[in-house]
């Protein structure tokens, strides 16, 4: 396929490009360079009306459509994503400011995996049957009508496809919004349902930001369930208008994970995944571990080891392959994470390295860079250790036994992911189970099985997506008894 990005990039909507009714842009902006290079709708409430219209057209002959040929069109969505993996991955890069190369390997590809997951989920999901004394129950699985799916900024086009490929899937129509700050791969993903068949009206991409464009999608009464990855906070105003609706809601939010390594760690394996795990995306991915707590008999071996170790990581312009840190989404975004070192530094941190911003020289010196930061010296109870940064930023803090260590782990409001680092499985099973989180990675991190229950406990989320799970909520069980 060949894709035009034009300046002002349009909703899709029936399967037709469109402006927004109000006429409403706001800017994109690269990160790299600070550069505005596009305009996109600012859509508002007559805009998800339309889609609405669009989607409810389509619904009775998406919902009746054989599941095959679901699979089909969902299969050659991924096919389609494969192809043109080169123009997406750019896409995102640009949007985002992640390295070129990350794109390449993780973003898109997991894009193309998901429809392809969810493709095959469509032939293989079933439902249950209870047989009881004189009669049996069935369990009728439907489509719930029609859905909204909003998605981050963080892994643009591998988070949007994680809700829409499930949600079609089940056979529903969906009304989708991306991130406004990383909009592109969401239009070029409209041309590519386009082109694999998808029938017009069944999936309507609206662009906007959370207020205008979110809101309306979360408060329009026929808009039956809500799928959401963002912000703690967005999601909080989301569940208060979603709730006394009685809409289906499924939350995946902020995250504050604890990276627990124990002495007896296979330390090669734990050090080069544990700088994965804190600077991978410039520390933007939900699951980072932005608190590593270390057994405090090998404290200063890893301390020292870590630091060296993350002063070499390259930062700079994210279309060159050696950079290995790119540049944070936004500005505001940037500002945040740089004000949240000042607060940390308040709060009696001591900066082992990082800790200020960075002008790469040429055509990113306007970008907004930020060196990976590692602080010392804080206690579970301090801003930085309870509230979510999302940057480039971890502290760590020693603990002298397995109690001490579950304790420092549970003490925020957040339990989306953990790591423990340990050769031990009796222990490091006892640490699984005690922990508040609803992920947890045993000497690994983000292995992701497509079919595992994903989402978060406490302040982290409602719900949980991925699999059968994802199947289960875009669509709602009936029972049907029978008296034999
Ligand atoms: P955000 O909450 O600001 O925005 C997320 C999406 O929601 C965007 O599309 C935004 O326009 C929309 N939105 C914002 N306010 C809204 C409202 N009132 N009504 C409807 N929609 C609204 O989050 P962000 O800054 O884009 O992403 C970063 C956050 O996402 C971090 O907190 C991160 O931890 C979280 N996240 C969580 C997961 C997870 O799986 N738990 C995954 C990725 C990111």
């Amino acid at each position: 396929m060949h894709f035009d990005i034009p300046f002002q990039i349009e909703n899709y909507i029936n399967g037709k490009f469109q402006h927004p009714i109000s006429g409403s842009f706001i800017d994109n902006v690269n990160p790299a360079t600070g550069k505005v290079y596009g305009k996109i709708p600012n859509s508002n409430d007559e805009d998800v009306d339309k889609a609405v219209v669009a989607a409810n057209a389509a619904l009775k002959s998406w919902s009746a459509t054989s599941t095959e040929s679901r699979f089909k069109i969902l299969n050659k969505i991924a096919e389609l994503i494969d192809e043109n993996l080169e123009a997406l991955a750019l896409a995102e890069t640009n949007d985002n400011g992640k390295p070129l190369w990350l794109s390449k390997e993780v973003d898109i590809p997991r894009a193309s995996s998901n429809f392809r997951f969810f493709a095959t989920a469509a032939m293989q999901f079933s439902s249950e049957s209870h047989a009881m004394e004189g009669g049996i129950n069935y369990t009728l699985r439907q489509p719930v009508g029609i859905v909204g799916c909003i998605s981050p900024w963080n892994l643009p086009l591998y988070l949007f496809t994680w809700k829409i490929a499930p949600a079609l899937a089940a056979g529903n129509c969906v009304i989708a919004k991306p991130s406004e700050t990383t909009p592109v791969s969401a239009y070029l993903l409209a041309k590519i349902c386009k082109e694999a068949g998808l029938p017009d009206g069944v999936l309507n991409i609206l662009h906007g930001d959370g207020p205008s464009c979110g809101e309306a999608i979360v408060k329009h009464p026929s808009i039956k369930a809500i799928s959401f990855t963002g912000s703690t906070k967005a999601g909080e105003r989301i569940a208060s208008i979603a709730a006394p609706m009685f809409k289906k809601l499924s939350l995946e939010l902020g995250g504050k994970n604890p990276n627990i390594i124990f002495a007896d760690c296979d330390w090669d394996k734990m050090i080069y995944n544990t700088i994965r795990s804190s600077f991978g995306n410039q520390g933007q991915i939900c699951l980072c571990c932005s608190r590593i707590l270390i057994e405090a008999s090998i404290y200063e071996r890893f301390k020292m080891t870590f630091v060296e170790r993350t002063k070499k990581l390259t930062i700079g312009d994210p279309l060159v392959d050696s950079s290995k840190q790119g540049a944070i989404v936004s500005k505001v975004h940037f500002e945040k994470i740089i004000n949240c070192i000042d607060i940390a530094k308040k709060e009696g941190g001591t900066i082992l390295c990082g800790g200020k911003s960075v002008s790469p020289s040429g055509r990113c010196e306007n970008g907004y860079f930020i060196e990976p930061t590692i602080i010392e010296n804080l206690g579970p109870n301090c801003k930085t250790n309870k509230e979510e940064i999302f940057g480039p930023v971890v502290t760590i803090q020693p603990f002298h036994s397995v109690e001490e260590a579950l304790a420092l782990a549970n003490a925020t409001d957040y339990g989306l992911s953990c790591t423990i680092w340990t050769q031990d499985i009796a222990k490091a099973n006892h640490v699984a189970s005690k922990i508040e989180s609803g992920i947890v990675w045993i000497n690994c991190w983000l292995q992701r099985d497509l079919r595992t229950p994903f989402g978060g406990v406490k302040n982290s989320g409602v719900g949980r997506e991925g699999g059968l799970e994802a199947m289960r909520f875009f669509t709602e069980a009936k029972n049907v008894c029978i008296q034999y």
